[in-house]
């Protein structure tokens, strides 16, 4: 098992929500099938994802992925052995960076401008894990109050 994470500069203009959307739907069928499980965050500016699973999958995953046009600039923070998975459940979880999950981003030292430059491998686990816990949250408010 093991953790592939990056980030990558987008390049995709106009509805972004609905550009993630499709990545997110082809990342869910592709990783389903390939047994990968990850995370990623968007910020309109940039994106970064969490990719984990076999070495194999994983390097395969990332070798498409960073030939897709809707993004530039892909560099590999980490790739690291890993016990078990951050992410068992989530195929691809996306998370678009709103003023919901500012106070989550500013508890991990993103106040303004993300720059993930200057991020650290931990720090994006963290956040990406936050994120999800924050995610989940909701759905699950969602769910009782429907
Ligand atoms: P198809 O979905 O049939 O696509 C065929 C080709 O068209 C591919 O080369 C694709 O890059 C291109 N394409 C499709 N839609 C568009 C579009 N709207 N604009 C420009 N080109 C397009 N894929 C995964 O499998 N797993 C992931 O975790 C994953 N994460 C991603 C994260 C980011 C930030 C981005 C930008 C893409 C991600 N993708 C991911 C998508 C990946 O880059 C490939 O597009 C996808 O894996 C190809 O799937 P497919 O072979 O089923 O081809």
């Amino acid at each position: 098992m093991h953790q592939l994470i990056y980030f990558s500069r987008n390049t995709m203009s106009g509805d972004m929500l609905k550009g993630l959307k499709e990545i997110l739907s082809v990342s869910q069928r592709n990783n389903q099938r390939d047994g990968v499980t990850g995370s990623l965050i968007f910020d309109k500016v940039w994106f970064l994802q969490i990719l984990e699973g076999d070495i194999e999958a994983i390097q395969a995953t990332y070798k498409r992925i960073e030939q897709d046009p809707r993004h530039c600039e892909a560099t590999v923070i980490t790739l690291r052995p890993l016990i078990q998975r951050q992410f068992p459940d989530w195929g691809m979880g996306g998370l678009l960076r709103s003023p919901d999950v500012q106070e989550i981003f500013l508890s991990h030292g993103i106040g303004g401008e993300m720059d993930p430059r200057k991020l650290h491998a931990a720090t994006v686990g963290d956040l990406a894990l936050d994120l999800k816990a924050f995610e989940q949250r909701k759905r699950s408010d969602t769910r009782k109050a429907s």
